[in-house]
């Protein structure tokens, strides 16, 4: 029989998570995995005293109530203009933007875009979840061909609504963008890339060669109306197809660009 002094924990909370936090999301929804990998790699770099995280208006704006960091919440749209002026007035910091889909892409698409042209030596992460989460469900930029939201009840056609961004190419094209990719969360081994691909974007950014971006395909179990095992099914049926995971530029890399 095992004693109490030879167990060895091998699994628990990140460190720089609030020690009373309790997720607010909804059940099964991933953006849960996303910050706690956000929070393991604040962890592993010692980032806790020197982080500024800059949310947004969304679901993606509770991060504050969870990671124990400084953190600002900007107007939407608006999180990487308020966090380049962060980083600029405080260079030595971390600094960071979590967002949505609609707040990065939508809303904040001149912001983000323009962040990215600059070189801003900042990381920027977008949940994309194909809708505007925490407002109902409405149609948004990264919404898939077909798809029926609450504003678009007969589904998303070319004619009406034209077609979804791909934030992480697009962001790739910035002169100023030193590493983009797209992950999912949907299985164990698309979680494990995503930690590669975010720890990527921190590295990018404390070595200051400029913007770090990671699209992070995510669920939205309660406005898709799912359960999370078929909100996760529809992630890799119909979200990895039109959105291919992948990096798509990494100066790191051999050879420069990617
Ligand atoms: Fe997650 Fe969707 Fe709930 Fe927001 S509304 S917390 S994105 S499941």
């Amino acid at each position: 029989m095992l004693q109490e002094s030879n167990l060895k924990q091998v699994f628990g909370t990140p460190k720089c998570m609030k020690k009373d936090f309790r997720f607010t999301y909804c059940p099964g929804c991933d953006h849960g995995v996303a910050t706690r990998l956000v929070a393991e790699l604040i962890d592993e770099f010692g980032l806790k005293e020197k982080t500024i995280s800059s949310t947004c208006v969304g679901c993606s704006v509770f991060l504050y109530n969870f990671i124990d960091i400084d953190c600002i919440e900007a107007p939407h749209g608006r999180a990487c203009a308020s966090a380049t002026g962060v980083k600029r007035a405080q260079p030595d910091k971390f600094v960071f933007t979590y967002q949505g889909d609609g707040d990065f892409a939508s809303i904040g698409l001149a912001e983000s875009m323009h962040t990215a042209l600059r070189g801003e030596k900042i990381t920027s992460i977008c949940i994309n979840n194909t809708t505007y989460g925490m407002t109902g469900g409405q149609l948004g930029p990264t919404s898939i061909m077909g798809q029926r939201t609450t504003t678009s009840p007969n589904g998303r056609n070319k004619e009406y609504y034209g077609y979804p961004i791909k934030v992480a190419e697009q962001i790739a094209l910035c002169d100023g963008t030193a590493y983009s990719a797209r992950v999912a969360l949907d299985t164990v081994a698309h979680i494990n890339q995503a930690k590669q691909a975010l720890k990527k974007a921190f590295e990018v950014q404390l070595n200051g060669l400029g913007f770090g971006f990671v699209e992070i395909l995510s669920s939205c179990p309660t406005n898709w109306k799912m359960s999370p095992e078929q909100a996760h099914e529809r992630v890799r049926e119909e979200m990895i197809p039109v959105f291919p995971l992948g990096v798509f530029k990494d100066v790191t890399a051999e050879g420069g660009n990617k």
